[in-house]
């Protein structure tokens, strides 16, 4: 991620439909529907080889004390704060208001870095409003239609040779996903960078609807950014919002990034389940949120694997522990539980907490700072391959038809999560209960209990 840009702007000027069209139909949700609340969100954004992320300003939920402009003006300096670069949209149909002049203004006050745009430009009915832009004393708008997609080679160029000045201040934001197996020797075991305010951790927070999971990210973010409801499904699509989570830097992903007190339409109802998979993707540490009082369901079960298998540190944390009458019991309950039914996580940390109260938020914290770890743990080369010479002769591999399977050599190929790669003879008859054993034992043997462990097998003849 290269750099951060915000789009602000009043109301109805597009922000959230180019927001939608930046960060792509799959994790953003366009909905007409009145009453639908929006709060600061963020995404992953492309356009051509750019990917940045960018940030909604679009609130309009009012806080009960507060104007509606009291709140633009509040989440859009929090975005400008936020951002490396604004962009102003203005609405070419309608021309300079008001209202686009104190955005302006507060653009100017807090110094930003503004692009200055003149959306629903297509067409020609926006020639007038766009030419009107010059006076608000931005530099040349750039005319451009989010709905339409129109005027986006524009923004590119002028965000290009932006975004080659961050990048080479920034590091890539993302965690790796499809991350090619290299074959590295160096014998390091490089000291764990602890997330930073340029590198936060980030996190998703996932579970059934009703689980806590808005209640938990509010209570950690410590003001009332996203909002809560008794209603079950309420959730919407994936944002993120950035915290300091007990001291740590967190960029926390959500499956709420819309909320609303109001009822649900079936359109908005049926994106939340596979968004807040989605946000996963995005996360290096996932907290596998369980209601204590339905612990442990099928959809929780699903939702722990998939975090699993995508390869991301787990910790589970079991939700609104103030309701539990009978504490230790419960807790042996649900340890049970978690081994029983979730092997793949052998190890994985289980904590309690109230997302109402606070209670249990620092073993949370300190949960996932540990897992965080974990999985950027590498291991060096010569210890490996002393482990690897101990398991084998502890447990040699089989000999099918006589001829033994060797294992020569173990080299960590990469972290986040910790992948090894074994060069061995006859790998395609190695049973997968020897590579169980193997991985477990690298759990066990280098301290890595909970983060997914993959081992890959190459021949060497
Ligand atoms: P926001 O309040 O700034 O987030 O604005 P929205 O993204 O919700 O858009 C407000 C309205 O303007 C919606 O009805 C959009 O469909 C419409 N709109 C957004 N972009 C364009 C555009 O490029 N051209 C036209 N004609 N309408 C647009
Ligand atoms: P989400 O759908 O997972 O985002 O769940 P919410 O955060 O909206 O919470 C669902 C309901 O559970 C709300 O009524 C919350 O007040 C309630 N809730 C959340 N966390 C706790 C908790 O720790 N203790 C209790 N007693 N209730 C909670």
């Amino acid at each position: 991620m290269s750099f951060t840009l915000a789009i602000v702007g009043r109301p109805n000027v597009g922000k959230s439909t180019l927001f939608n069209r930046l960060v792509g139909k799959r994790l953003a949700l366009v909905d007409n529907t009145p009453g639908v609340t929006r709060d600061l969100r963020e995404g992953d954004a492309r356009l051509g080889d750019l990917k940045f992320i960018v940030i909604d300003s679009a609130g309009l939920e009012l806080a009960e004390d507060e104007s509606l402009q009291g709140r633009m003006r509040r989440l859009t300096e929090r975005a400008v704060e936020e951002a490396d670069i604004c962009l102003f949209l203005v609405d070419a149909r309608v021309g300079v208001t008001p209202a686009d002049e104190i955005f302006a203004d507060i653009l100017r006050r807090k110094n930003a870095h503004v692009i200055l745009a003149a959306n629903k430009a297509e067409g020609h009915a926006g020639d007038a409003g766009a030419m009107e832009a010059w006076s608000l004393g931005l530099g040349e708008p750039l005319r451009i239609s989010a709905e339409h997609g129109e005027g986006l080679d524009d923004l590119y160029a002028v965000l290009k040779p932006l975004a080659d000045e961050f990048a080479a201040a920034r590091a890539a934001d993302l965690p790796e996903t499809d991350v090619e197996i290299e074959e590295g020797d160096e014998d390091e075991e490089p000291a764990y960078q602890p997330p930073s305010a340029a590198k936060p951790l980030q996190l998703a927070v996932i579970g059934r609807p009703n689980a806590g999971k808005s209640t938990l990210i509010n209570k950690i973010l410590g003001e009332d950014r996203l909002l809560t409801g008794p209603e079950a499904g309420i959730t919407r699509d994936a944002i993120s919002v950035t915290a300091d989570f007990m001291g740590t830097p967190m960029r926390i992903w959500d499956t709420a990034g819309m909320r609303k007190k109001a009822k649900v339409n079936d359109k908005l109802e049926k994106l939340s389940v596979a968004d807040g998979l989605r946000a996963v993707r995005f996360a290096e540490v996932v907290v596998v949120l369980l209601d204590v009082n339905i612990p442990f369901e099928q959809q929780d079960l699903r939702i722990a694997d998939f975090a699993e298998t995508e390869g991301r540190a787990v910790v589970v944390a079991a939700n609104k522990w103030d309701l539990e009458e009978d504490k230790p019991e419960k807790l042996k309950e649900l340890r049970e539980a978690f081994e029983r039914l979730l092997p793949q996580l052998r190890g994985a940390p289980l904590v309690t907490v109230s997302a109402k109260t606070g209670k249990g938020l620092d073993r949370l914290h300190n949960a996932i700072l540990k897992a965080h770890e974990i999985w950027n743990r590498r291991i060096s080369t010569a210890k490996l391959n002393n482990w690897l010479v101990a398991m084998t002769e502890a447990h040699p591999p089989p000999a099918p038809g006589g001829r033994r399977i060797k294992l020569r050599y173990i080299t960590q190929a990469k972290t986040r999560p910790p992948a090894f790669v074994i060069k061995a003879t006859h790998t395609d008859k190695i049973p997968e209960s020897y590579g169980r054993y193997l991985v477990n034992g690298l759990r066990d043997d280098f301290d890595m209990p909970g983060t997914p462990i993959r081992i890959y097998f190459r021949d060497q003849g």
